[in-house]
C-alpha cells in the first residue's frame, strides 16, 4: 500500500491511543524493526531509519526482532497458537507461571494470567476486595494510592491514577472515590513517612488495598522516591490489615537495576502486577501474583472463585515468548547493562539540564527523564528527535527515554542527543 493511503485510512479509521478522531497528526509508519532500529516505511525529517528510545512503551528490552525470541514463537506456532484456559493447560503457561513465582518476591505463590496490564490490575483489585468480603470484612473496599501513579486505562486502575491532570480526569465524579495522598518526595522525609502511617491507618477499616507503583512512578509524572518508603508501607499495612499491592507493570524485568523494583527496598508485596516487558514486547500478557494467604481467603468466602476469566488468558504463544524472554535476560548480565545505559544517560543527559526552560533531569536505572517548565510542544520535539535520528514519544511537560537493554553506547548518545534536541525544540 502507497504510504498516502495507508495514513488517510489511518486517519479514517484508527484510533491512535490517546487521541481524537479523526487523528489531527499523521503517525510514522514503521516497516520493520530489528536490534533497537525501527525502519521507516517512508523517509521522515530525512531519516528512513529510528534509533528506538522507548522500547515500544517500555516493553521491548531485548529490542525488535530478536532471533531467540522469534525461534521461540515460531517453536510454539508449530505446536499450537491457543487453546482456551478452562478446563485445559499446558505446558508454556505452567512453566511460565513457575518461573514467575521463582523470580518475584517470597511469598507471591500463585499466579492469574491475563491479556494486559490494565486487566492485571483489574485482577488484583478484585482479589484484594474478594478476600476481605470472604473473610466477613465486606465494608473494606477502597483503596489507598500516593498522587502521580499510573495503573492503566480500565475504570478500577483509572480510579487510582493521578487524578490531576493526568489522561483521566475527566471522569474524576464517575470513577469510585479512592484514597490519595500526596505524591512521595525523591528522598527520604519522615513527616512523609508519617503521612502515609496516619492515612493507612485512619482509613484502615475501608481500606482492601494499597496501590503503588514502587520506586519508579511511570505515565502518571516519571517520578521517582526513595525504596524506604515501600518498607514503610509494608510495615503501615502489616499493622492494619491492609493488602500491600505493587504494580510492577513497567518497573518489572530489570528496568530500575533490580530485577523487580520491590527488591530495591526488600519489600513482599500481598500481590503484584507484571505486564509490559514480560514477553519482552511481543504478545500482549499480563500476570497477576499473589500470596497463598490472598487465595486461601478467597477460597473461604461464600463464592470460594475468582470470577475472572479472560478468553486469551494463558495463551501458549505470549508464554513460551515470555518464557524465553525472561530466560534470556536472566543469561545475559542484564543489571550490568543497565548500569551501564544508567551511566550513559547521566553523562549524555547531564548538558541538557542547561537549557533555558528545563526544570529537571533524572536517571533511575534505564531511564533517563527531562523535565521542562512547560508542556513540551510535541510535534516540534517529536520532528527534532527524528531529525536526530532518534523515536522518542514525549508526554505533558516531559521527554523522556527507557531504550532497550541491548541499546550500544553509540547508539545511547545519540538518544541522548535526541532528547537534547527535543528538549531544545519543545
Ligand atoms: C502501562 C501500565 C499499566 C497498564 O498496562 P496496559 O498493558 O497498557 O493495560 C498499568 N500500570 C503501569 C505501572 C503501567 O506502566
Amino acid at each position: 500500500m502507497r504510504n498516502d493511503e495507508l495514513l488517510a485510512l489511518d486517519r479514517a479509521h484508527v484510533w491512535h491511543p490517546y487521541g481524537p478522531m479523526p487523528g489531527r497528526t499523521d503517525p510514522l509508519v514503521v516497516a520493520s524493526a530489528s536490534g533497537v532500529r525501527l525502519r521507516l516505511a517512508e523517509a521522515a525529517e530525512g531519516r528512513d531509519e529510528l534509533i528506538d528510545g522507548m522500547s515500544s512503551w517500555w516493553s521491548a528490552i531485548h529490542g525488535y526482532n530478536h532471533p531467540v525470541l522469534n525461534e521461540a514463537v515460531r517453536g510454539q506456532l508449530d505446536r499450537m497458537s491457543h487453546v482456551m484456559f478452562g478446563g485445559l493447560t499446558h505446558e508454556p503457561a505452567v512453566r511460565l507461571a513457575a518461573r514467575l513465582v521463582e523470580i518475584t518476591p517470597e511469598p507471591l505463590r500463585h499466579v492469574f494470567l491475563s491479556d494486559s496490564g490494565s486487566v492485571a490490575v483489574e485482577v488484583a483489585v478484585k482479589m484484594c476486595l474478594q478476600h476481605w468480603r470472604s473473610v466477613g470484612r465486606p465494608g473494606k473496599q477502597r483503596l489507598l494510592t500516593w498522587r502521580g501513579g499510573y495503573h492503566g486505562d480500565t475504570w478500577q486502575p483509572m480510579s487510582v491514577c493521578d487524578p490531576e491532570g493526568g489522561m483521566h480526569e475527566l471522569w474524576s465524579g464517575v470513577l469510585q472515590r479512592q484514597v490519595f495522598v500526596d505524591a512521595p518526595p525523591v528522598a527520604y522525609e519522615e513527616s512523609y513517612a508519617e503521612l502515609l502511617r496516619t492515612e493507612i491507618a485512619r482509613h484502615a477499616d475501608e481500606l482492601a488495598a494499597v496501590i503503588v507503583e514502587p520506586v519508579v512512578q511511570g505515565a502518571g509524572g516519571m517520578r521517582f522516591h526513595d525504596p524506604a518508603y515501600l518498607k514503610v508501607l509494608r510495615e503501615a499495612c502489616d499493622a492494619h490489615d491492609v493488602l500491600l499491592v505493587f504494580d510492577e507493570i513497567a518497573t518489572g524485568f530489570g528496568r530500575t537495576g533490580t530485577l523487580f523494583a520491590a527488591d530495591q527496598a526488600g519489600v513482599s508485596p500481598d500481590v503484584m502486577c507484571v505486564g509490559k516487558a514480560l514477553t519482552g514486547g511481543y504478545l500482549s500478557m499480563a500476570a497477576t501474583l499473589c500470596t497463598s494467604r490472598v487465595a486461601d481467603g478467597i477460597s473461604q468466602g461464600e463464592v470460594p472463585v475468582l470470577a475472572h476469566g479472560p478468553t486469551f488468558m494463558g495463551n501458549p504463544l505470549a508464554s513460551a515468548v515470555a518464557l524465553a524472554s525472561i530466560d534470556l535476560l536472566l543469561s545475559r548480565d542484564w543489571a550490568v547493562d543497565v548500569k551501564r545505559i544508567e551511566a550513559g544517560l547521566r553523562d549524555g543527559l547531564a548538558p541538557v539540564a542547561d537549557l533555558p526552560g528545563v526544570k529537571d533531569v533524572r536517571v533511575c536505572g534505564a531511564i533517563g527523564v527531562v523535565q521542562l517548565d512547560h508542556d513540551v510542544d510535541m510535534a516540534a520535539a517529536t520532528r527534532a528527535a527524528v531529525r536526530a535520528g532518534v523515536w522518542l514519544r514525549p508526554f505533558r511537560d516531559l521527554i523522556y527515554t527507557m531504550p532497550p537493554f541491548v541499546t550500544g553506547d553509540e547508539d545511547l548518545a545519540r538518544i541522548c542527543a535526541g532528547v537534547h534536541a527535543a528538549a531544545a525544540a519543545g
